[in-house]
Formats: structure tokens, C-alpha cells, sequence
């Protein structure tokens, strides 16, 4: 299949694996970056906006202070980051300097996508960077997150960065050239597969867990991260990025593999809801709720059969069909204790159990998301 020339999109987010950019003997791969870096250059000479999301600090830090392949302590990497990011940052102001495009480092921790206002002003410093011509590079923040609370992988990373951006494409380039139908490494007979339409439970169950030696991500995040960029409307591609020039090998026509994006994208505010990565809490529903919310209407309370998780009013929530399967996402009008209490009432009954007038809905409708791949049974009238 011939994909659609890169600089035909508008605004492209390139996610680069560790494994890419770091050699564990010698250090930065400096001739790779610099021809990735062209890459880049010839985009944004054709009116492309670029974003950079580049993994690389731990894998360059831990090999500039000589920690060899030992496992390493919390503090360990956090300090390995430390080391790794600002050398990383050097080397890509470098590379695209030499290309003549100013760059811009950006450091996010989870909270910076996930609550709403620093998602909000996060945006607005790489809209900011954009509109000046310098490339935002973007890392997590790997010198303080804990384990607890952060992405963990850049796949997610990228892909929400993708989104809140409003980009139409989302290339991750890694140690693998696209998604097959079994990990190829261990299963000779795996198929590769050019062209994904919806990321379906048949596709997820291609992805093995694994991933390589220097990167977090494997198959798994990959496909996470695909459902959030098309859910929010851009495409996204997975290709090997071990080769020089690696996004001109894109358009040369090398082995890629092509997620398209949902036809029916959510927005703006609905976007953020949908890519949310942590959810605080599950709501188990009906089958005539899940009706009604695929028909666009709000989660009312007597469609609620459970409620797990420690959450409160605001945070966000998902929602489970009967058997399980995620059927959307939303702001929860409630604590966890009060949606126990009142799940399975009708709204009337609400002042009366919880002693106030709360929301007549669980989830409002401006609040709430279905997801993708529901809403492509449902267009098919499964
Ligand atoms: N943020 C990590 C780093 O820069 C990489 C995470 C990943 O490999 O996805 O080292």
C-alpha cells in the first residue's frame, strides 16, 4: 500500500525509541540522529509542524556514568535521567541546529496530561514553540517520577502529546517495522500487517508483552497508544526507525504499518477525556445503559450495577459493559462512596439517600466519551 506523502500532514509527531539513539557501548548515535534530524528539516521546509518525542535519557545516562546492564534502583535511573537528559537535549538542539531549526526542550510527568489545567498549559508552551519555529523535544521527566505516577513508556507519552496538539499524525519509530499477527521474533510464521482499520480485540491480541532491552514500550503500548491518536482523529505508523533517514523511508515506501483514524473523531475537551491513561475507577453498567450511551445519552445512576475504585467527583472514570469490555470514559459526578450508595436508584431517589441534591446523572453526556472500538460495533450494528 502506498501511504500518503508525510508532508501532505499538517502536524506530525515523531516518537523516537531508546534503542534508536543509544548505543550501550558508544553512546549517542550521532550520525543517525543527524540524518533523522534532515528528515525533519525537509518537513518543516514543506509547512510541516513537527514535534519531537524522544526517549533516550536513561539509556544514554546509564551509559555515560558506566552502570553497565545491572537492573537499577528508582534513585539510580531517576539520576541516570538526570545525566542522560541533558546530554540528549544537547545533542538534538545540535542535530537541529546543524539543519538550521531552533528546538525547545519540554519535560512532562503524568499530571501534565492528565489533569486539565496543566494539560491546558503544557499545550500552550508547545503551541507557543510551534508558532515561533523551534521543534518542541519532549521527554517525561524521568528525575521525578516515581513509579507510581508516570507514563513509564514514551508510546502513551507520544500519543497523548499527539493528541492534546491536535496533530494528524503520529509516526513511532522503534526496533520493529510494524505490527504482525504474532511477536515475529518468537513465532516464525507471524504475518505482517500493512494496514490497521480499528484496533480491535483480534488486533490487541497480536501484541505480545515483550519489549526490548533498552526501551519500555513493546507491542502493547504501541496499540495503546494507536487507539488514543485515532480515536482523536489522527493516523498513526509504526515502522523501524533503525535505518538512516528513517521518515524518508516512510515515503520511499519501506515495510510501515498504517492505523487509520476514526472517521468519527472526538474534540477538543472530549479528547482529553478519552486518552486519559490512569482511569481512577470502574462503573460496571446494564446492558440499557450501554444502550443509551451509544445512542449519546448520559449514565444515569439505575444503570449503574458497581462501582469500583477509590474515586472522586470529577475524576475520570471508565465504564464497563456486562461482560467487561470498556464502553466509554467520563468525568464522574460523584465520590465513590455516594455512586455506591446510589447505583441501581433512580434520579429521584438521589436527595433522599445522600441528604443533597446531587446531579441527576452519573456521567453526564457533555462529560462522557464511547469509545472506539464500541462505536464501531455499533455502527455495524453488532
Ligand atoms: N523516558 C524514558 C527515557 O527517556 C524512555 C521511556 C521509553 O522507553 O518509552 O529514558
Amino acid at each position: 500500500m502506498t501511504l500518503q506523502p508525510l508532508a501532505s500532514y499538517r502536524r506530525i509527531t515523531v516518537k523516537i525509541g531508546s534503542a534508536l539513539l543509544v548505543d550501550r557501548e558508544s553512546g549517542l548515535k550521532r550520525e543517525w540522529l543527524a540524518s533523522l534530524s534532515s528528515d525533519i528539516a525537509v518537513l518543516a521546509k514543506a509547512g510541516v509542524e513537527v514535534c519531537v518525542v524522544s526517549s533516550g535519557a536513561i539509556a544514554l545516562g546509564r551509559t555515560i556514568l558506566g552502570l553497565g546492564r545491572r537492573a537499577l534502583k528508582l534513585e539510580e535511573s531517576q539520576a541516570a535521567a538526570a545525566v542522560g537528559q541533558i546530554a540528549l537535549a544537547e545533542a538534538w538542539s545540535d542535530a537541529l541546529g546543524r539543519r538550521g531549526l531552533k528546538s525547545g526542550q519540554v519535560l512532562v510527568t503524568l499530571g501534565d496530561t492528565e489533569e486539565r489545567r496543566r494539560y491546558l498549559n503544557a499545550r500552550a508552551t508547545i503551541s507557543t514553540l510551534l508558532k515561533l519555529k523551534a521543534v518542541p523535544v519532549i521527554n517525561e521527566n524521568d528525575t521525578v517520577a516515581t513509579s507510581e505516577i508516570r507514563y513509564g513508556d514514551n508510546d502513551r507519552l507520544a500519543a497523548r502529546v499527539a493528541t492534546m496538539m491536535g496533530a494528524d499524525l503520529l509516526v513511532l519509530l522503534s526496533d520493529i517495522d510494524g505490527l504482525y499477527s504474532a511477536p515475529p521474533g518468537r513465532n516464525p510464521a507471524a504475518r505482517f500487517v500493512p494496514v490497521v482499520e480499528h484496533i480491535t480485540p483480534d488486533i490487541e491480541a497480536m501484541a505480545g508483552a515483550a519489549a526490548s532491552e533498552l526501551s519500555r514500550g513493546g507491542m502493547r503500548t504501541k496499540l495503546d497508544a494507536g487507539k488514543i491518536a485515532t480515536t482523536a482523529g489522527a493516523a498513526m505508523i509504526i515502522t523501524a526507525g533503525t535505518r538512516m533517514n528513517p521518515l524518508a523511508a516512510i515515503d520511499r515506501g519501506e515495510r510501515a504499518t498504517f492505523f487509520r483514524p476514526s472517521e468519527t473523531p472526538v474534540r477538543g475537551y472530549k479528547t482529553w477525556i478519552a486518552g486519559n491513561l490512569e482511569p481512577a475507577g470502574r462503573l460496571v453498567v446494564d446492558e440499557g445503559a450501554v444502550r443509551a450511551l451509544l445512542s449519546g445519552k448520559s449514565l444515569l445512576p439505575a444503570g449503574v450495577r458497581a462501582v469500583e475504585g477509590a474515586f472522586s467527583r470529577g475524576d475520570t472514570v471508565a465504564v464497563l459493559a456486562p461482560e467487561g469490555s470498556e464502553v466509554a470514559r467520563g468525568l464522574v459526578a460523584y465520590d465513590a462512596d455516594d455512586a455506591v450508595k446510589i447505583a441501581g436508584l433512580k434520579s429521584a431517589r438521589i436527595a433522599e439517600v445522600l441528604g443533597y441534591e446531587g446531579r441527576a446523572a452519573m456521567i453526564h453526556r457533555d462529560d462522557l466519551v464511547v469509545t472506539h472500538a464500541t462505536r464501531m460495533l455499533a455502527a455495524s450494528g453488532d
